[in-house]
């Protein structure tokens, strides 16, 4: 077809070009004119659109051929052709219609345009000016060094010109691209304002980056680390998605950085799903919703990365579904954990709802369904940064919550130890007084006989030097008894062996209620033999208060069958001394008054043998 349009004669082409300059301006968009427009113009309803799906067209073959090509009006607000494997003409006519040369800056404000020629024609058909361009080749590519692409436009004075732009996509996608055409100055202005904007958006986000990286660092709280990766993979796709990634850290790298885009949005995905699921508590609460958020941000990050391999456009189809479906399922948990009462899940649907609405007009801008115009250019960075301040706040009140919870668990903590030790404190109390009270029961018990509760047999030596010690201070007469009852084998072969021990109990309690000073001593010092170590005020006091015992024994009537006066009896050994040197040792006093018991028992019984030691130091004399 273009050999053929070749062939034709100059004539020929001559008549094509008029008939394409002259007839079908006639039909098409007035021209522009420099003098009447303002500096500040958006031709995107003035152009006229040309789409070549099969890639048909080439500058020359537009410029010689005189085909009947299809133009259409646009009369949009911006160039939208959204998904679409065509490649897109774009075509104004410029008129300077001023006495002078002028400049004119057209500006593509949108950085991500893969392929982007541009052609400036003048009235005799012949390009005067061209570039090549588009994200997808090197940055050097640009006319002017700016993120979005921005072509000089030189117009000589009276002359009309055509501007004819071809837009590519590798992938499919068309981003909705607004059309600048503007004098330096506003150019100017126009990009401080969108860098201003720009570097504080992207200056708040590293604020908020690197703070909470920080208060990360300081308390190790896992939430905060995973809100600044989250906010870091959102950092990093809009600076990519903005151009400034390209502009200033890869220029020269145009695959990398493109199939950075969709890896970044499964990047995003992952991070969103992490920093959900413990913002949420979700494991805690729902387990299982735990891991399908999981599980569908881990399909996200999967679907991007035939990306990798330049299978890019169809990726979009369906990352966009399952981003939103990932959202959606966020919203609704976020819903729920609302409606029970979680005011950190109600942070989160405002600041997520807010953002949602920012993605949602920005994706139908990008699907065309919304026009383009600042709130849907706009709407994602401003959703964002309300998003991540509320986060920020929801952040905070959670690192709050858990300090509080870990005071309160250390109180209860600490004051159940507390009670522990108090009650471990009681509990050694109770031991240490039990095993006072048995230790002194044991004491007692090798001190005393069991069954009469008198001194035993043991305790009569130590007592003994004890008591001629105190009787040597006092000066008072000491008095030492053997006592024997009568005839007690007799009495526990008549009466039994438990009337025995009944009997020796009952002596024992008259024993005490007659010898009751504090210097008095009662032993038992073995079966029915007892030892009484008294006080008394003189000899002849200490006898009687003997004699008083005796009978008083016998007054007790206990009756015994088989003994000599028909009731219990007993038999005394007293031995008495003023002189205690007289005393040799415990063993010698008692066999003094075993020897006068002996005596006693010989006597008939039932009476008191006394044997004064003072008396007659050569022999011992009743
Ligand atoms: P005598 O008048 O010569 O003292 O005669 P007796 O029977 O009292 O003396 P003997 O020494 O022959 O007997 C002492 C008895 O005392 C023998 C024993 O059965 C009894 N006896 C010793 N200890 C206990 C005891 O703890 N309980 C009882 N029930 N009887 C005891
Ligand atoms: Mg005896
Ligand atoms: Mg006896």
């Amino acid at each position: 077809m273009i050999r053929n349009l070749l062939s034709l004669p100059p004539v020929m082409v001559a008549v094509c070009w008029s008939l394409w300059l002259g007839l079908l301006p006639s039909l098409a968009q007035a021209a522009i004119s420099i003098a009447e427009s303002p500096d500040d113009l958006n031709p995107s309803p003035r152009v006229e659109l040309l789409e070549d799906p099969e890639r048909r067209y080439s500058i020359e073959s537009l410029l010689e051929g005189c085909q009947a090509l299809s133009w259409q009006d646009s009369e949009q607000e911006a160039l939208n052709f959204s998904f679409s494997g065509s490649a897109w003409w774009v075509r104004f006519e410029l008129v300077n219609d001023t006495s002078g040369p002028v400049r004119r800056l057209l500006e593509l404000a949108m950085p991500m345009h893969d392929y982007l020629d541009a052609w400036v024609v003048n009235d005799g058909g012949a390009v005067v000016q061209s570039w090549q361009t588009g994200d997808r080749r090197g940055f050097d590519s640009r006319p002017v060094a700016h993120r979005t692409f921005v072509f000089p436009l030189y117009l000589a004075p009276g002359e009309a010109y055509s501007v004819l732009l071809r837009l590519d996509t590798h992938d499919g996608l068309f981003d909705a691209t607004p059309l600048y055409l503007m004098e330096d100055e506003r150019f100017l202005a126009k990009s401080q304002r969108e860098l201003m904007a720009f570097s504080l958006y992207f200056g708040a986000l590293l604020a908020l980056m690197i703070y909470n990286l920080l208060l990360f660092l300081a308390t190790r709280e896992r939430i905060l680390l995973h809100y600044v990766v989250y906010l870091g993979s959102f950092f990093l796709l809009m600076f990519l998605s903005r151009g400034f990634a390209f502009q200033y850290w890869w220029p020269n790298w145009p695959t990398f950085n493109n199939q950075l885009v969709p890896v970044n949005i499964g990047l995003f995905a992952v991070a969103l799903a992490i920093f959900s699921d413990s913002y949420l508590n979700l494991p805690r609460h729902s387990p299982r919703l735990s891991s399908v958020v999981r599980w569908v941000a881990f399909l996200s990050i999967v679907s991007t990365l035939p990306a990798l391999w330049g299978n890019y456009g169809p990726l979009f189809l369906l990352i966009i579904p399952s981003a939103i479906l990932l959202s959606m399922s966020l919203l609704v948990l976020a819903a729920w954990r609302s409606w029970r009462g979680d005011i950190l899940a109600r942070l989160y649907l405002v600041a997520w709802s807010v953002l949602l609405v920012g993605i949602t007009l920005y994706l139908l801008r990008v699907a065309g369904v919304l026009p383009y115009n600042l709130i849907t250019e706009y709407a994602i960075q401003v959703g964002s940064s309300i998003e991540f301040l509320l986060l920020a706040l929801g952040l905070a009140w959670k690192i709050n919550r858990l300090k509080n919870d870990k005071i309160a668990a250390e109180r209860a903590t600490l004051e159940m130890q507390r009670l522990a030790n108090q009650r471990l404190e009681e509990q050694v109390m109770a031991r240490t007084l039990a095993l006072e009270e048995a230790n002194r029961q044991l004491v007692d018990m090798a001190r005393t006989d069991p069954l009469t509760g008198l001194l035993n047999r043991r305790q009569f030596g130590e007592c003994l030097d004890e008591e001629l010690r105190r009787s040597g201070r006092s000066g008072q007469p000491l008095l030492f008894a053997v006592m024997d009852i009568d005839a007690f084998k007799t009495y526990n072969d008549t009466y039994g062996h438990q009337a025995g021990d009944e009997v020796l109990v009952r002596v024992a309690a008259l024993l005490h209620t007659h010898f009751r000073r504090s210097g008095d001593r009662l032993f038992r010092l073995g079966g029915e033999e007892f030892g009484l170590l008294f006080e008394a005020d003189s000899l002849e006091a200490g006898y009687e208060a003997l004699e008083r015992f005796r009978a008083s024994l016998e007054a007790l009537g206990i009756t015994h069958r088989g003994a000599a006066h028909g009731v219990i009896t007993a038999s005394f050994g007293l031995v008495t001394c003023e002189d205690q040197s007289q005393i040799v040792d415990a063993q010698s006093l008692y066999f003094q008054a075993d020897q006068a018991m002996y005596e006693a028992k010989a006597q008939s019984r039932n009476r008191i043998v006394t044997r004064h030691l003072a008396s007659a130091r050569e022999g011992l004399a009743e």
